[in-house]
């Protein structure tokens, strides 16, 4: 249950030291600046945030996870890549936690650029829909943390949660759909369906994908 793993109060108060001693020695070293921008959102093994950390060798990046035994195992992954590639990987990280419930915990109003929905649970039952991990309500705590021009992506084989991710992003009005062309340009969006465990097995069984990539947007667009 939650009792088991620990949560900040806050965001100033989440221990960027253990996650990142590269860049944050110790406490008092750090002036603060560097902030996570990326997160992966329900994270599985980490293939994604391993793909993102060469990609973006100078942005940091957390995969949020529920499951203990597979967090642990995407730290032990993390450490063992920093060790046999001196100076890489010390980007990356990864926690414990239940994203549906504490996400303000970690991150402050308009921290992060990037965040990931990838192959999430569907939970097909229409009384487990406030399962999901898109939904009208955490999409407004999503555009908290989120900047405005930050991108969310998502992608799933389930047709059925697709249509309803779509739904839930093209009804808030803090979201508006990236445009085909920006897609194709963004060397991110071939990740999600080739990068984590998940879309690796979706590919190899020649599965269909729908994919879901809004950017946040300010309150006031002029038109
Ligand atoms: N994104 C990964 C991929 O594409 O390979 C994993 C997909 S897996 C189907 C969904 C993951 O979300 C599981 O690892 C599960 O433990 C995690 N998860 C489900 N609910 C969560 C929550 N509330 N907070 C954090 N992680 C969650």
């Amino acid at each position: 249950s939650d009792s088991h793993f620990p949560v900040p109060i806050s965001p100033s108060q989440f221990d960027l030291t253990l996650h990142y001693p590269h860049y944050f020695p110790s406490p008092d070293k750090s002036d603060g600046s560097k902030k996570i921008e990326f997160a992966d959102i329900g994270c599985g093994f980490g293939g994604l945030l391993i793909s993102l950390s060469t990609l973006f060798p100078d942005k940091l990046m957390i995969g949020m996870e529920l499951r203990d035994k597979v967090t642990e195992y995407v730290k032990e992954r993390v450490l063992a890549l920093r060790t046999s590639n001196p100076g890489q990987y010390e980007n990356v990280s990864v926690v414990r936690t239940n994203s549906m419930k504490y996400i303000p915990n970690y991150f402050e109003k308009g921290q992060l650029t990037k965040m990931f929905f990838l192959f999430p649970d569907p939970h097909f039952k229409e009384k487990n829909h406030r399962r999901r991990v898109i939904s009208p309500h955490l999409l407004d705590e999503y555009a908290y943390v989120l900047r405005v021009g930050g991108i969310i992506y998502t992608i799933t084989d389930v047709e059925e949660l697709g249509e309803w991710m779509t739904s839930c992003l093209d009804g808030h009005p803090l979201f508006e759909a990236v445009s085909e062309d920006e897609l194709v340009a963004d060397p991110v969006v071939k990740l999600l369906s080739t990068a984590t465990e998940e879309g690796q097995k979706v590919e190899r069984n020649d599965g269909q994908t729908f994919r879901a990539v809004y950017r946040r947007i300010g309150s006031c667009v002029p038109h």
